[in-house]
C-alpha cells in the first residue's frame, strides 16, 4: 500500500473523534450537572485544556495530551459525587451521550455517533 494513502486513512480514522463534553455518566440522572469537558486526571502531561479527552467512533477514549487511548468501559469517573468509579450502568452512560449527540448539528457527525453508541452498548455485552 502506497503511504499516502495509508496516511489519508489513518487521518480520516482520526477524524471520526469528539471532545467528550458530558455530565457524569457514573451519576444516576437525578445528580447530574450540567455537561463539562473531562481532563485526564492520570496525566503524564502538564494539565491545560489541550489534555481533555475525546470519544472515538470505536468508544475509546483518547487524552489529547498524553495520547493515551484505552476503551471506554477501562476508565474511572470522578465528579464531587465519588472518586475515580467504573462505569457500571450503561443506561446512565447512553443518556449523558445522548445529551452530547443532541447538542451536534451535523448529519455526518450524527450517523458516526450512532455506530458509536452501537459499538458502546457491544463493549458493555461482551464485558458483562
Ligand atoms: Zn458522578
Ligand atoms: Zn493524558
Amino acid at each position: 500500500m502506497h503511504n499516502d494513502y495509508l496516511l489519508l486513512i489513518i487521518l480520516q480514522k482520526m477524524s471520526d473523534m469528539w471532545w467528550l463534553k458530558i455530565s457524569c455518566p457514573v451519576c444516576p440522572a437525578s445528580q447530574r450537572g450540567e455537561p463539562t469537558y473531562w481532563p485526564h486526571s492520570g496525566c503524564s502531561k502538564t494539565y491545560s485544556d489541550d489534555n481533555d479527552v475525546k470519544i472515538d467512533i470505536d468508544g475509546n477514549l483518547f487524552c489529547n495530551g498524553c495520547h493515551l487511548k484505552d476503551p471506554l468501559i477501562n476508565w474511572r469517573f470522578r465528579c464531587g459525587k465519588h472518586d475515580f468509579e467504573k462505569l457500571s450502568n450503561l443506561a446512565n452512560l447512553l443518556e449523558v451521550l445522548q445529551v452530547m449527540i443532541n447538542m451536534s448539528k451535523n448529519i455526518s457527525d450524527q450517523k458516526k455517533y450512532a455506530t458509536m453508541v452501537a459499538n458502546i452498548s457491544i463493549m458493555f455485552s461482551n464485558n458483562a
